[in-house]
């Protein structure tokens, strides 16, 4: 055993980039926000408790999105009222551990519906999609994905983008993290139909405020180097296995604290398991419209 030298221990391999390469603008906002939130969420797939303000988002969007499917002249406070009851017993169907969060919240929902009303009247609109899925495919492989809650085509053919928010208006000096899930979706169409979006519209039921923006292609440019930006850290924070926290007010929402080092607790380990897409992971939108305001 005299002549016996010490060989280096082989280097643990590095973990390979997901296979699909695809990214929402949740999920980007998410790692804008917090590297460490991105990974509990959609690494490590962790569970988040339902929360009633998620239960009011996810309620107040399926009633905007059902009360277009009602003739124009029935479009009403009082029909959009009605909708709130088997919109929430479809939603406590499909998740029972919901059946506790609606109640006392009802009165609130209603009060956000006869405030959407005093933004547009929707008598007047013919939406060309609602919920739409849009998907694209950029020149560096990078998938764009994500849901629009409105669409509108105006008889000229410009699009608009719509989405509705629970939540209220940010200040002026965050409307740009606001729009950057806008734009997102403007490059997504862009990319996919070959169209420029006339206009960005984010409704703020919270206030009552509407907030437009009408892209150019210089923009949609401009989102597209962030995002392809974006997606290479997240790629790099994956194969060096570094997510960090980034405290923030965001953490007031954050389920995961007591697994956070930002409050003294220890991430388990990264799972070795990858999801397919690093975008498709469900978390209430509430809590964008809450990162949104910050
Ligand atoms: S508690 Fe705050 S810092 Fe920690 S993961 Fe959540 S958002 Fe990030």
């Amino acid at each position: 055993m005299g002549n016996e030298t010490t060989a280096a221990a082989p280097a643990a391999p590095l973990p390979e980039v997901p296979r699909r390469r695809s990214l929402s603008p949740s999920r980007a906002g998410d790692f804008l926000t917090c590297p460490l939130l991105y990974r509990f969420r959609v690494i490590d797939r962790l569970p988040e408790p339902p929360s009633p303000v998620a239960v009011r988002g996810t309620l107040v969007h399926a009633v905007l999105e059902h009360l277009f499917d009602q003739p124009a002249p029935g479009r009403t406070p009082q029909q959009a009222h009605s909708l709130l009851a088997p919109e929430w017993e479809r939603l406590a169907a499909d998740e029972p551990e919901l059946a506790s969060l609606f109640g006392s919240d009802e009165e609130l929902m209603a009060w956000m519906l006869d405030r959407y009303f005093t933004l547009e009247d929707p008598r007047r609109i013919e939406p060309a999609h609602r919920e739409l899925c849009v998907e694209a495919d950029l020149a560096s492989g990078l998938r764009l994905r994500g849901y629009i809650d409105r669409l509108d085509v105006a008889p000229g053919g410009e699009i608009r983008i719509v989405d509705y928010k629970t939540g209220t208006a940010p200040p002026e000096e965050f409307e740009a993290r606001a729009l950057f899930q806008m734009k997102f979706y403007a490059l997504a169409i862009w990319r996919s139909q070959g169209q420029v979006p006339a206009m960005l519209q984010l409704m703020y039921l919270g206030n009552g405020e509407i907030l437009r923006y009408w892209p150019e292609e210089a923009d949609l440019l401009a989102t597209e180097r962030k995002v392809e930006a974006l997606w290479q850290a997240i790629e790099r924070a994956y194969v060096q296995r570094d997510w960090r926290p980034r405290p923030g007010r965001i953490c007031e929402w954050c389920a995961h604290q007591a697994i956070c080092p930002a409050f003294g607790g220890t991430p388990p380990p990264v799972p070795d398991d990858l999801p397919d897409s690093l975008a498709e992971v469900a978390v209430p939108e509430t809590a964008q419209d809450a990162i949104a305001s910050i």
